[in-house]
């Protein structure tokens, strides 16, 4: 509480304190002079109040109904929209969408406008997404000056270096996610991109087909194709180029894979276009210029008497799910080009936070059949409800204008207003502010240090905490092992109940990890933004394995990550002994 009182903001929400530092930061509204203007609580209101405004063009006089709706929700925590519409909501910026996808053609005005359309998105604290494949490769011609051209690669270090300079002025770090296509010439240079250092600000995702994937498995020879003349101009040998995929992101992290055949089988508008690429996190899968709303139901909230409490989820979804509908309405872009895709696929994302936590408190450990089953089940309620809430939505409102070009059309089922229901998101900030676990993530560590903001501040996971105090086991001894791993499977006076329920992300064997993503991923329209944790010491075998498991079981992309294989992680144990 001192510490909060330090920081000199009203937090009536009773956040934890690294929560409120980074809505201090970067959230809470100012006045003139620079002083924090709003409390925790009012900030939700101030998003209640502005997202609300949409239901007046509905039904005149409903809207206040609507904002002690919202806020009530929001101030128990029980979802939150991602960040730009914390941000945003009621300001100038106006901009409310967490994710763009932005076009880039094989042209000089394309790759500049584009770039310039970047810096007003990351200006506003969007994440932005591209596919580079359709760039010239390094070397091939250019017709104006009869010179060469520099490739994807290059131009992928110009965005980096805007996002760099942008970034010192801006709300957020900006984050970006670069798609190479498989068969792209230069992707030996771009899936060594990250692992030669920079690129700082860019996740990249080799986008690969189901026909690469049987040629890696068969042994066989790939083609490489020069996107501008539709020629193939090299025939590699598949399995070579997938292990050099893996010994990258063994090294840092990058390049995930994109299961693009995947993504276009559950594209839900075909007729508008292949997607090539996804959002920063890889959740949602766009076509150039669309965008998504995000916001995730705190499945924390949702527990009574030691069970999932579906009555008050289901309500909750359905407000989520008129929450985002409304938020695309008051939405303000700063590029034209969003407004009208925006408007015509109206695509948002609902998911989840809290799942780890959940699990804990009912006592189900992460890496078990039980979990597996429950959070499919979980994900299947929230699907199912938020489809009928948008179909109730539809039939008030009408449908998504491209809704009779759509999959949907002609299957019988009640018209949507939304093209797309449902996304996992990583909730990295939201979950903080929530004061619960991101995502379907299991908790990092039981003991860490968060590096944030450019402070080190040493937690321990309060549930354990809690629970440990209860039932009596708590000491400063237990505290000093738990600094010391930051895990408790292995210290023998913990009872064994509690031993399996708070397994860390790094004890968890990657199967497991994929298992929990598989079982959502089937439950979820659009994608899962999940890390698969690899203890420092697995091998680029291991991460052989995992994606070639990935592609098997159906996800629409993966994303591995070993331990310590960046510098400068958000979140690193204690005391690493
Ligand atoms: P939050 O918790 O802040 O709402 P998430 O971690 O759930 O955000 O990320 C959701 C999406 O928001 C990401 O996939 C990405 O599109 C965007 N995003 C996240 N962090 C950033 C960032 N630093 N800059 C720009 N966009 C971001």
């Amino acid at each position: 509480r001192r510490a909060k009182l330090l920081l000199g903001v009203r937090d009536d929400l009773k956040l934890p304190l690294s929560a409120v530092a980074v809505l201090k930061e970067r959230y809470l509204l100012r006045d003139d002079h620079g002083r924090v203007a709003e409390s925790t609580g009012e900030m939700m209101d101030r998003v209640a109040r502005h997202v609300a405004q949409a239901e007046e063009a509905w039904s005149p006089g409903s809207a206040q109904r609507w904002v002690e709706a919202f806020s009530r929700s929001l101030r128990r925590l029980e979802f939150l929209p991602n960040s730009p519409t914390l941000m945003n909501a009621g300001t100038s910026l106006g901009l409310l969408s967490g994710c763009v996808v932005l076009p880039l053609e094989d042209s000089l005005v394309s790759i500049f406008g584009t770039l310039g359309h970047a810096a007003l998105l990351h200006q506003a604290g969007a994440g932005t997404g591209y596919s580079f494949s359709r760039l010239r490769p390094r070397g091939d011609a250019v017709a104006s000056t009869g010179g060469a051209a520099s490739g994807p690669v290059s131009f992928l270090s110009v965005f980096d270096a805007a996002a760099d300079v942008l970034a010192q002025g801006g709300r957020r770090r900006g984050a970006s996610m670069a798609v190479l296509d498989v068969s792209h010439p230069d992707i030996v240079d771009f899936v060594q991109a990250k692992a030669a250092g920079g690129l700082e600000h860019f996740n990249v995702s080799v986008a690969v087909s189901d026909r690469f994937m049987r040629a890696v498995l068969r042994g066989t020879g790939h083609r490489l194709v020069n996107p501008r003349t539709g020629k193939a101009v090299a025939r590699i040998d598949a399995t070579e180029l997938f292990d050099r995929i893996c010994r990258a992101a063994w090294r840092s992290g990058d390049p995930g894979l994109l299961f693009l055949d995947r993504i276009n089988q559950a594209n839900p508008l075909p007729s508008s276009g292949r997607i090539e690429a996804t959002n920063p996190c890889g959740e949602v899968p766009l076509l150039p210029y669309e965008s998504c709303n995000l916001a995730s139901l705190n499945l924390a909230r949702f527990i009574s008497g030691g069970q999932v409490d579906f009555e008050r989820l289901r309500a909750a979804v359905w407000l989520a799910v008129r929450f985002l509908d409304d938020v695309i309405d008051v939405s303000r872009y700063p590029i034209r080009e969003l407004e009208r895709p925006a408007h015509d696929s109206r695509k948002v994302g609902l998911g989840v936070m809290g799942l780890a936590e959940l699990l804990a408190v009912l006592g189900i450990p992460y890496d078990s059949e039980p979990a597996i089953r429950l959070a499919g089940r979980v994900l299947a309620v929230i699907e199912k409800e938020a489809h009928q809430a948008s179909a109730e939505l539809a039939a008030q409102r009408g449908p998504f204008p491209l809704y009779q070009h759509s999959r949907y059309a002609g299957q019988g089922t009640r018209p949507l207003r939304n093209a797309q229901l449902t996304s996992i998101a990583p909730t990295g900030t939201i979950s903080l502010i929530a004061g619960t676990t991101s995502g379907i993530e299991p908790m990092f560590a039981l003991s860490y240090v968060r590096h944030i903001l450019g402070r080190q501040l040493p937690e321990v996971n309060p549930h354990f905490e809690r629970l440990a105090r209860d039932r009596g086991f708590w000491s400063d001894q237990l505290r000093a092992e738990l600094d010391r791993t930051g895990m408790v499977r292995q210290i023998p006076h913990v009872p064994p109940d509690v031993r399996t329920a708070f397994v860390t992300a790094l004890e968890i064997p990657p199967e497991w990890h994929l298992k929990m993503q598989a079982a959502v991923q089937r439950h979820v329209d659009a994608a899962v933004a999940k890390t698969i944790n690899l203890p420092e010491q697995a091998t680029a075998a291991d991460i052989r394995a995992i994606y070639l498991a990935a592609w098997q079981a159906r996800v629409k992309g993966i994303t591995v990550y070993r331990y310590g294989a960046r510098p400068g992680q958000v979140l690193t144990l204690a005391d690493p002994g």
